[in-house]
């Protein structure tokens, strides 16, 4: 199902819909400044500071702009990413974590300006951002960074009463944050792009950038794009070497609903500080108040079932407003590097004027404005005094080496050993409405079955390097556990580093 802020779009007239229209070029060649693969809120922003400087820029999307992660996002623009200062001051510096939060304050105050320059109508408001707790085990959890916060020269709070409709043991409150509409403020910057001469090729698949003497060749399936700079805003990126970026990072799942509560709701944005992680904020459809509320979180790829993905949504909502309906489910799943700090700057040490921007952590609203200001200002040749937080040719220790583990043990598995054990379903067994991997012949086929019982068969092997796809019956998708690639039960691409869609295969009934 489409996310509240995809549906609102296509409902709304009055928005000039250049989001989804369909942009191609005749040439077999275009020459550029800077090629921007990706058009989500990453690569639309730095498109936007960029123009605003003279550059011509050529944005190159697959789908439509603004239509994956940035469309099914909660939209939260915020500094308070969890409870995390604790942890930055903590594996790293003071320094560091002040720069973090002053680089996240002022993307959150970059946005206003480009809304208020720009005259972008997003449903921005101001709001104040909860990370709360229900239990008294996390209190000592939310004191320690309540002093970490305070420490660093920022103004928190400690409250005990917000406007959730349930009772917390306490929260740490970060005020003058906000939300907004993020298609309605991603077609405001793909307008400003467009009246500056920068290009927006939608339906337009990157397949391959080459480095030739002192430009980059971008390819893609109709035409190439000549440039000096390239920057990687792919979300996930899909050039595997040099880079590594597979190696470095996992993409993690989450759910969100929308309900009408048909109840009067509260103000403010709320993440739970433990798990189970749940989110909430407000938003406006069509005149009404809807209460948005996320969770379910796993690595992309994994097997999770209705009951813990909508169905642990559905019923906390229940708990609050029994008589609620509700009016949207979505999902989507965002990087997350094994430091928990985003990749932003060189792709890789022997890529000159290549740039990337990747691993927002489920914070990408503002971290995406760090990332454009800090990829502008490289191109520019300007210093800018958050870029070293981000850097994504370094090579410290890794923090999390139980993910780091994962991932190894996860691509060992998918890469290689699960190839090798057989099925443990045969074609019969699929019920209608669901699917799972068969041997057909010695060969692994992935096998869905709609509710009519026509049949889909499609080589289960993801096209990005190559992981045995696992099936996933709430989206009726095959996802990839390495590496968080997705694709439809008829092999349609849906999701990267992946571009390419599966083999399909043709099976007699
Ligand atoms: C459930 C959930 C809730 C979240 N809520 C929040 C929140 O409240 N606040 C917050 O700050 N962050 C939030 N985030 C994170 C935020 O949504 C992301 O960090 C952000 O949207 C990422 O933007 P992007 O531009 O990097 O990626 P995308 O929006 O995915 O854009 C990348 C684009 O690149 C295109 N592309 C990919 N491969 C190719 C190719 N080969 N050729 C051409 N184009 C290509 C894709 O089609 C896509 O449009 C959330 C994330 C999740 C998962």
């Amino acid at each position: 199902m489409d996310s509240l802020w995809i549906s609102d779009y296509h409902d709304n007239k009055q928005l000039k819909p250049i989001s989804f229209q369909n942009l191609h070029t005749e040439k077999d060649l275009l020459e550029t400044d800077v090629a921007i693969v990706g058009g989500g809120i990453f690569g639309t922003t730095c498109a936007y500071y960029l123009t605003n400087l003279g550059y011509k820029v050529t944005i190159l999307e697959k789908d439509k702009i603004g239509t994956k992660a940035t469309g099914h996002t909660t939209a939260k623009i915020t500094s308070a990413h969890g409870l995390f200062y604790d942890y930055l001051t903590n594996s790293y510096n003071k320094k560091f974590a002040r720069d973090y939060l002053e680089a996240n304050e002022e993307a959150i105050k970059n946005i206003k300006e480009i809304i208020d320059v720009e005259k972008i109508k997003c449903d921005f408001t101001y709001q104040n951002s909860y990370v709360y707790t229900t239990k008294k085990d996390d209190l000592k959890a939310i004191k320690k960074e309540i002093k970490a916060v305070e420490n660093l020269g920022y103004n928190c709070e400690f409250v005990t009463k917000t406007g959730l409709p349930f009772e917390i043991e306490g929260a740490i409150c970060f005020k003058n944050q906000a939300q907004f509409h993020p298609l309605k403020y991603i077609n405001g910057l793909a307008n400003c792009i467009l009246s500056k001469n920068g290009q927006i090729f939608t339906d337009t698949t990157v397949t391959d950038v080459e480095k030739i003497e002192d430009f980059y060749l971008t390819s893609t399936e109709n035409f190439k794009v000549k440039s000096k700079y390239v920057i990687i805003a792919s979300h996930y990126p899909f050039i595997n070497f040099p880079g590594f970026y597979f190696a470095k990072m996992y993409q993690s799942t989450s759910y969100l609903i929308a309900i009408d509560p048909k109840k009067t709701l509260f103000n403010g944005m709320y993440i739970s500080a433990s798990d189970p992680v749940f989110s909430f904020r407000t938003a406006k459809y069509h005149g009404k108040d809807l209460l948005l509320i996320g969770g379910g979180e796993h690595k992309t790829g994994q097997p999770t079932s209705y009951q813990d993905s909508y169905g642990l949504l559905e019923a906390e909502a229940k708990k609050y407003y029994p008589n609620c309906e509700v009016l949207f489910r979505w999902n989507t799943r965002d990087c997350i590097s094994l430091d928990k700090i985003p990749y932003i700057g060189h792709y890789s040490s022997i890529m000159p004027h290549m740039f990337v921007g990747t691993g927002f952590k489920k914070w990408g609203m503002t971290l995406s404005n760090v990332a454009a200001n800090i990829i502008t200002d490289m191109i520019c040749g300007k210093s800018n005094k958050f870029s070293y937080l981000f850097d994504s040719s370094r090579l410290k220790p890794v923090k999390n080496i139980d993910e780091m583990k994962n991932i190894l043990v996860q691509s060992t598995n998918s890469l290689l050993l699960n190839k090798l054990r057989p099925a443990n379903m045969s074609f019969d067994e699929i019920a209608n409405n669901s699917g799972s991997i068969i041997e057909v012949n010695n060969t692994k086929v992935g096998v869905y079955k709609d509710p009519n019982g026509k049949i889909f068969a499609v080589k289960p092997t993801c096209t990005h390097l190559g992981c045995l796809l696992s099936w996933n019956d709430v989206d009726k998708t095959w996802d990839c556990p390495c590496h968080g690639s997705r694709f439809n039960f008829d092999g349609k691409n849906l999701y990267d580093p992946a571009f390419k869609d599966l083999e399909v295969f043709h099976l007699e009934n």
